[in-house]
This record gives structure tokens, C-alpha cells and sequence, in this order.
């Protein structure tokens, strides 16, 4: 089965490095599946749980708080604001960190005005960053 390289770098350190047969990541233009001999490209990443699936068809599960990748044809780069794989994950802080995001969320959209203290898309990102944290820490 033809592989290709993966390697996921966040501004402190290679949270991954090895060799995949198809990742699948949310990107800004949508969902992609990418399988090795893609054609070079390079998109933007949103807040996701990224699937890479092995050789031996086991999947591992890295989150990523967004950022880019670079897809050549026998390697793609992600370089992330943030990025995790499941035992680096603290799952009771990502709940709190759902929990926040989610009451701050219903607050805005709760009463006729929307309180001028929360900022939602901020709100709404670190939702999407706590959910995709919780996705991958399930998979250990
Ligand atoms: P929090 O509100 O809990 O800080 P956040 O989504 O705002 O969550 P980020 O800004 O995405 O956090 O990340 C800041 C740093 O903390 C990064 O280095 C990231 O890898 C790490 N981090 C955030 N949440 C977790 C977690 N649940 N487990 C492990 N590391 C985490």
C-alpha cells in the first residue's frame, strides 16, 4: 500500500512524525481526505481532530487548534498553532474548557442583546478546539 510521510510540528516541539496511508483534516475549503501522490497544495486548518490512518489500518487521532499544511506528494507538513496527540491531552481541562465556551456560547445567544462582554467567535473556536481535544483523548 503506498504510504506517504506525515509530520505535525507546533511552535515547541514534532508532536508527530510517520508514515500514513490517508489523512483526513478539516480545512478552510472543507472536509479533505488526502492519499500519498496528491498534488502539491497548501491550505489552511481549522480546529479539527485529524485522522491518520496507518499501513495496518489502525487510525491515530491528533487534535489541532488550526494552522497549515503543506501537501507534497510523498509528505504533508502541518504546522499548527497547536497541536496534540491522545496522551498529551489533559481531558478534565478540555471539559472545562467546553464547559466555558458552551455557557459563554448560550449566554450570547440568550435575551433580546447579545452581552458586549463576549467575544463569540472566540467563544465558538475554543469550542471547536475543546471538542476536537475531547475526540482525540477518547481515542487512547
Ligand atoms: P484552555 O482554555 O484550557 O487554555 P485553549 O483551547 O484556550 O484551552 P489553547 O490556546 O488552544 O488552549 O492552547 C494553549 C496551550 O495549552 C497549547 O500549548 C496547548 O497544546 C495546551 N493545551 C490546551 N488545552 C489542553 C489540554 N486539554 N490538554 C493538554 N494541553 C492543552
Amino acid at each position: 500500500m503506498a504510504t506517504m510521510k506525515l509530520q505535525v510540528i507546533s511552535p515547541d516541539a514534532v508532536v508527530y512524525e510517520g508514515d500514513i496511508t490517508m489523512l483526513v483534516v478539516r480545512a478552510t475549503s472543507g472536509t479533505l481526505g488526502i492519499l500519498p501522490h496528491h498534488l502539491p497544495m497548501i491550505a489552511g486548518i481549522l480546529p479539527c481532530a485529524m485522522r491518520a490512518k496507518l499501513e495496518d489500518e489502525s487510525e491515530e487521532l491528533i487534535a489541532v487548534a488550526g494552522g497549515f499544511m503543506e501537501v507534497q506528494r510523498d509528505k504533508i507538513t502541518v504546522l499548527a498553532s497547536c497541536a496534540e496527540t491522545p496522551i498529551m491531552i489533559d481531558r478534565h481541562r478540555a471539559e472545562q474548557a467546553y464547559a466555558r465556551a458552551k455557557e459563554r456560547i448560550d449566554r450570547f445567544h440568550h435575551g433580546f442583546e447579545p452581552p458586549k462582554d463576549i467575544d463569540i467567535k472566540r467563544a465558538e473556536l475554543a469550542l471547536e478546539r475543546a471538542i476536537a481535544r475531547l475526540k482525540v483523548s477518547n481515542s487512547k
